[in-house]
């Protein structure tokens, strides 16, 4: 069994952002040489989300709509959590779209369904932060 690790750093111009990472998901997994198996991706912050879904703006829009609807960034001082920090929404953000997602490799591809790529989701940027792949299997 082949076993694959690396941590892909990003560093957003917005508090808030979304970022197709399935084609740096793809050089790790080209990198691994694995043919079969999964890959595990996740945000290595209690702030930001890996999750699966549409390249599409309208939605990516969207998101950020219904985010700002269930936990809105401000006031700051409508969370408990905002003593000496400001973002209790990106905790919030973070949980509804999800630590990280785990992909099927089949033939030495991700085997998604139609239309799905991989999103880092950051909730409380403009700062260095990380993403976890690794990959397992033959
Ligand atoms: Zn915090």
């Amino acid at each position: 069994m082949k076993s694959y690790k690396k941590e892909l750093w990003f560093e957003t111009q917005q508090r808030r952002q979304l970022i197709n990472i399935t084609p740096k998901v793809e050089e790790c997994l080209q990198e691994s040489g694995v043919k079969e198996g999964l890959v595990l991706v996740n945000a290595m912050h209690i702030s930001a989300s890996v999750f699966i879904n549409d390249d599409e703006s309208g939605l990516h829009h969207d998101f950020e709509v219904w985010l700002e609807k269930l936990a809105p960034e401000k006031p700051y001082d409508q969370y408990k959590h905002n003593g000496f920090e400001d973002n209790a929404d990106a905790h919030l953000k973070r949980t509804i779209m999800g630590r990280e997602v785990v992909v099927a490799i089949t033939g030495g591809k991700l085997d998604f369904g139609p239309w799905e790529q991989i999103f880092y989701g950051e909730f409380d940027g403009k700062r260095k932060k990380r993403v976890l792949v690794k990959i397992i299997g033959a």
